[in-house]
């Protein structure tokens, strides 16, 4: 018997029989969302394949008793979905839960089974997004359809957004609804997604789980040098090939200086208490190097990076183009944006001409209410384990969310075998989530929107 009124913390038809609903169910829909092919064609002038996701989720919404807002950005096939539950308390801001339907390529003939099969197997569910994230997406609509069915009041408003194209750049996805549509999240304060809340097992044995506070910043750079065409067979002074090839690996070369940030510095503590070795503040890469698989990650947050991913120059043998070009892929620390593109012009040269994207990095402080209400929800499930914040080197859309004030944190609960390489599995072959962290993580939602 539900009673008669409800309040937040305590809403009618909240508890175990809830809850139980959405673990349920949320193996068949992560499976089912997987089953759909929603490659992100990558040019963000083709037609785009999200939409027979966006009408799964809102089909289930709808069928739980949610009104729902489709959108397209204008672009064939581009679908969003938008959701709200209202809450106890209209006079605070909305938590958003965000998540996106694309996931990238995948070459069936690498993998153990068809990336679009959604294959349950040997305890995971199997396939293209089962990490990248259609797992917080499944998490999220069992949750919000349990809520809905059992007619739950959460503390706040709850909105929930399911998008396109996080995986090139969410020009018809949170980006284009930050820009056309911001009306929808007008009241929204805070946000969870994607990148975070998953479990790391230090040495003997005991867990955290990491929280994404923060995320460098992107600069895609395109490099452009010119000189004199001419027959190969000369004498040349100013081949833009060799100049060019000349700045790659000057800047390959270089270092950025190791800059140690607030949640970095907040991390490596936290897991020196956990370890029992110490966090040395003059020394970050020996603990960075302790972290093992993680270490790729974390390590990236220590320093600003640039990468050359493409290299473009000539097109016959037995000629001297006139000019060449390759792209970088630069990511900066909070605060280093001004001097990441000082030291990137000083170290390529003069003769080096610049053009560029960029996407600034996003930062949040670990403490709230909504961080209290993570750490309740994760306790009650893994009672003993800690939550610590932890920067992310790539970015998500949380970039556009932040640009409406909204907060936001990496938080998609899953608790993970010690021995998974959990952050290979990201865009990596075999991408598969355990089925069992699924239903954790289900549980860890549902206490947190109904606690938040
Ligand atoms: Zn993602």
């Amino acid at each position: 018997m539900a009673p008669a009124e409800s309040r937040a913390g305590a809403p009618a038809g909240a508890g175990p029989a809830g809850v139980e609903a959405a673990v349920a169910e949320v193996v068949t829909l992560c499976s089912e969302l997987i089953a759909i092919d929603t490659t992100n064609p990558g040019d963000p002038t083709a037609a785009g394949t999200e939409r027979a996701a966006a009408e799964y989720v809102a089909g289930r919404l709808t069928e739980a008793g949610y009104e729902v807002t489709y959108l397209e950005s204008g672009a064939p096939g581009r679908g969003n979905v938008i959701a709200r539950l209202p809450g106890a308390d209209p006079s605070r801001g909305a938590l958003l839960v965000h998540g996106h339907l694309d996931v990238v390529p995948a070459d069936p003939a690498e993998w153990s089974v068809h990336p679009f099969s959604g294959e349950v197997r040997d305890g995971y569910v199997w396939g293209r997004g089962a990490v990248d994230m259609k797992d917080m997406v499944a998490m999220t609509l069992a949750v919000a359809r349990a809520l809905r069915r059992d007619g739950v009041v959460p503390p706040r408003d709850l909105i929930f957004a399911f998008v396109a194209d996080e995986e090139a750049g969410g020009f018809h996805g949170a980006r284009w609804l930050v820009d056309h549509r911001p009306d929808l999240f007008a009241d929204a304060s805070e946000a969870i997604s994607e990148v975070g809340g998953f479990s790391v097992t230090f040495g003997d044995g005991v867990r955290a789980y990491l929280v994404e506070t923060a995320q460098k910043g992107a600069m895609w750079l395109r490099l452009k040098v010119t000189g004199t065409a001419g027959h190969g067979s000369m004498l040349h002074t100013d081949n833009p090939v060799a100049g060019l090839a000349a700045a790659v690996a000057r800047l390959e070369a270089h270092r950025f200086p190791l800059v140690l940030t607030d949640p970095v510095r907040e991390f490596l503590h936290g897991v020196g208490e956990l370890t029992g070795v110490p966090f040395d503040e003059d020394d970050p890469e020996a603990a960075v190097a302790r972290l093992g698989n993680l270490s790729r990650l974390i390590g990236a947050t220590l320093r600003d990076t640039a990468n050359v991913t493409m290299f473009q120059a000539g097109h016959a043998a037995n000629v001297v183009p006139s000019v060449a070009h390759a792209t970088v892929d630069g990511r900066m620390l909070p605060g280093r944006s001004a001097a990441f593109e000082a030291e990137l012009a000083r170290v390529l040269g003069p003769d080096v001409e610049l053009d560029w994207d960029t996407l600034p990095p996003v930062e949040t402080t670990f403490d709230g209410a909504l961080v209290d209400a993570m750490t309740a929800a994760i306790s009650a499930e893994d009672p003993g384990a800690r939550l610590l914040p932890y920067m992310l080197p790539a970015a998500t859309d949380a970039k556009s969310f932040r640009r409406l004030g909204i907060r936001n944190f990496g938080f998609a609960p899953l608790k993970l075998p010690p021995d998974l390489d959990f952050t290979a599995l990201f865009h990596g072959v075999d991408e598969r989530v355990p089925v069992e962290a699924l239903r954790f993580g289900t549980r860890v939602l549902y206490r947190l929107l109904t606690g938040c």
